[in-house]
């Protein structure tokens, strides 16, 4: 087996900075997406070399064959589907309002009228804001990280943003940053690795045969614990 790069090891794309899925500490790679497959790599018997980048880029690095998987809390969502073939879901996400701990003004989406949502490029919440903009007014900012995103509406420059919740519980949980969810979940949906659509079966399988025996060994469960704290 082999990679992209024409060496042994498959490239693997993941988000620059997207705790508690991949973020960084001292330097090197760590989080849910970063154990997982790193655990896959080892039950299949596989090599990988992480290839960090904003989300944006992933998809089209996997079209251009510079990527040969990606793991980056990426939703598995039909339109994906139609350029990308994704693993058995592995987690499962959707996105919340988030506004600015000390805001009493936002407590749904009836009430963005004139407001500024912060979004982060190529992502399922910049869809979703981009399909809902004109039945509740509010201007979209966009942003290619989530951690500048979070900075905007902490700093109180934009009033709300629109993040997975698990990411964002991690965020106020574990950063302190002044933000608070508000509202009901948005969407439910689930993540999974993809690569790309009928070219690559064979990892496919690989990865689907290493995910299936991550949860018979309890292993899936000691990776979520960790970064997890209600696993509800
Ligand atoms: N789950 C979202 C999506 O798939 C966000 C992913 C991310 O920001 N890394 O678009």
């Amino acid at each position: 087996s082999g990679g992209s790069n024409g060496g042994g090891a498959y490239l693997v794309g993941i988000d620059t900075t997207y705790p508690p899925f991949e973020f960084q500490v001292g330097g090197e790679y760590t989080g849910i997406d970063i154990e997982i497959i790193n655990a896959i790599a080892e039950s299949q018997d596989f090599e990988i070399e992480l290839r960090p980048m904003d989300f944006v880029g992933i998809i089209p690095a996997l079209e251009a064959g510079e990527l040969d998987l990606a793991i980056a809390g990426m939703s598995i969502t039909d339109e994906r589907k139609e350029i990308l073939d994704f693993s058995e879901p592995y987690f499962d996400a959707g996105l919340t309002l988030v506004v600015n701990a000390d805001n009493t003004e936002v407590t749904s989406l009836d009430d963005l009228d004139g407001k500024v949502v912060a979004v982060k490029n190529g992502t399922t919440g910049s869809k979703f804001a981009r399909e809902n903009q004109e039945q509740y007014g509010y201007r979209i900012a966009d942003f290619e990280d989530s951690p500048s995103m979070f900075l905007e509406v902490a700093n109180g420059h934009a009033d709300v943003l629109l993040e997975d919740y698990p990411v964002i519980a991690y965020a106020i949980t574990r950063r302190d940053l002044e933000l608070k969810t508000v509202g009901e979940r948005l969407t439910d949906d689930q993540y999974g690795i993809a690569v790309l659509k009928g070219k690559n079966s064979d990892l496919l399988e690989k990865i689907n045969a290493g995910l299936k025996e991550l949860r018979d060994s309890g292993k899936y469960d000691e990776i979520l614990k960790k970064y997890i704290d209600d696993s509800g």
